[in-house]
């Protein structure tokens, strides 16, 4: 049989070194929230391919969606002969999405490419170049995301130059110092220093900055930007890849703070593992390009589309936001607990199952812990976890898991988690 090590070092021979590896694995197969890899071994999975299987790997009715379709027509390019599934995907997007106005939607294939459309359709309906992201944020590894993503190392090193017009204000994070007094008074500054306002069509926020290390927006700082926004005529983009399709206990995360963007984007959850992404909007903002100024050859392909129809049938008929929201207390009163008795946990914090624990040397704010981390995810991989850290220092355990998780099963995982974080 296979090994990992003889397929790692196939890996590092036929793959460029910036596609980066979490964990030196192959998977052979994966259920609901197990992983298997090559030599037999069984893996808890607290990462969910980083938020996208919330209805678990292989959901039977996902799988049996993607199937029916196959056989039927795989590939016809949308917007040359259309079908079923993808408009009513788009139905039932517009009309889940918040909000009262009418909405449409489209569809892409990744993440990266939902924001960049978002961003095409803000400047042709403001006629504006300017856009302002945040700190920390992550937007996607395309040149414009890139120019919207903040972290220099390892997304942007030598890759410039990215599109202009884009800026960057602070994201408002009590924890690391930046109250939303701070956060609304940068974008302020940007407008006296940078940019006029009528010169900024867009602002793109992750309502949980994800990427940047699970930190959730306070509302007031939502509704604050909202107001900001209103006041200029710049349009909201919720950046909704990671958050979004029921992982933070509503089906989307700006319901926590009742603001309604102009535009979403969603990606990840949606396709439950097929590769689908999402722009949902106020109609007539949408329509600002002129036919056949939005689209791809892969957008929308039917067999993505019928899966996400199946996972929005699952997060429904399996109550699946209000499993997120009791995972999220379950989780975090577990680590709270293991809290209690490590100095170096600084902070334990999320919106439903989007949870996070943070890391510094004497619990000083002041010294983030990557190494600690590091050390927790390798050895908690010993004893059969999956885990994945983010945040700008590397110092914030992110725990996603599929909100299908059978109770048991993470329970076990808390339980490795806890002992792995006491063992380092
Ligand atoms: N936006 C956010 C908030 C994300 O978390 C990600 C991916 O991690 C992206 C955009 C990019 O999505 P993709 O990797 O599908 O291009």
């Amino acid at each position: 049989g296979q090994t990992n090590s003889a397929l790692m070092a196939r890996r590092a021979a036929a793959l460029p070194r910036g596609v980066g590896q979490a964990h030196p694995l192959f998977a052979s197969k994966a259920l609901n929230a197990e992983i298997w890899d090559v030599e037999g071994r069984r893996y808890i999975d607290f990462v969910a391919g980083i938020a996208v299987v919330n209805t678990g790997h292989c959901h039977p009715k996902v799988i049996a969606a993607a199937q029916e379709q196959i056989p039927h027509f795989s590939h016809t390019c949308f917007q040359v002969v259309a079908y079923d599934g993808y408009l009513t995907l788009a139905e039932r997007l517009s009309a889940l999405a918040p909000g009262d106005a009418p909405k449409k939607t489209f569809f892409v294939s990744t993440g990266a490419e939902a924001v960049e459309n978002a961003v095409k359709i803000a400047r042709a309906f403001t006629g504006r170049p300017g856009v302002i992201a945040f700190n920390g944020a992550f937007h996607g590894r395309t040149l414009l995301t890139l120019g919207l993503t903040g972290k220099i190392d390892p997304y942007k090193l030598g890759v410039g130059p990215f599109p202009a017009e884009i800026y960057h204000a602070p994201y408002p994070c009590e924890l690391h110092g930046t109250s939303v007094d701070d956060a609304i008074h940068g974008i302020e500054l940007l407008f006296k220093n940078d940019i006029e306002p009528k010169r900024v069509a867009a602002f793109i926020v992750e309502p949980v900055q994800g990427e940047g290390g699970y930190y959730p927006a306070p509302a007031e700082f939502m509704q604050r930007l909202r107001a900001l926004a209103d006041k200029h005529g710049i349009l909201l983009i919720a950046d909704e890849i990671q958050s979004g399709v029921g992982r933070t206990g509503k089906m989307f995360a700006m319901e926590h703070s009742n603001v309604v963007p102009d535009l979403i984007t969603m990606a990840k959850g949606l396709g439950g593992g097929f590769p689908i992404a999402a722009v949902v909007g106020r109609a007539d903002i949408m329509d600002a390009l002129n036919p056949g100024g939005l689209g791809s050859t892969y957008a929308g392909a039917p067999m993505a589309c019928a899966a996400a129809l199946a996972v929005l049938d699952v997060v429904e008929s399996e109550n699946l936001c209000q499993r997120a929201a009791d995972i999220g207390e379950h989780m975090q009163a577990r680590l709270r607990e293991v809290a209690a008795k490590q100095k170096s946990i600084g902070d334990v914090r999320g919106l439903g199952a989007m949870v996070a624990v943070e890391f510094f040397h004497d619990g000083d704010h002041a010294r983030p812990a990557p190494e600690l981390v590091k050390a927790i995810i390798a050895e908690a991989l010993k004893r059969g976890l999956l885990l994945l850290s983010c945040g700008s220092y590397g110092n914030v355990l992110r725990l996603m898991v599929p909100l299908t998780i059978e109770q048991n099963v993470l329970d076990e995982g808390l339980d490795i988690l806890a002992a792995s974080i006491d063992a380092v």
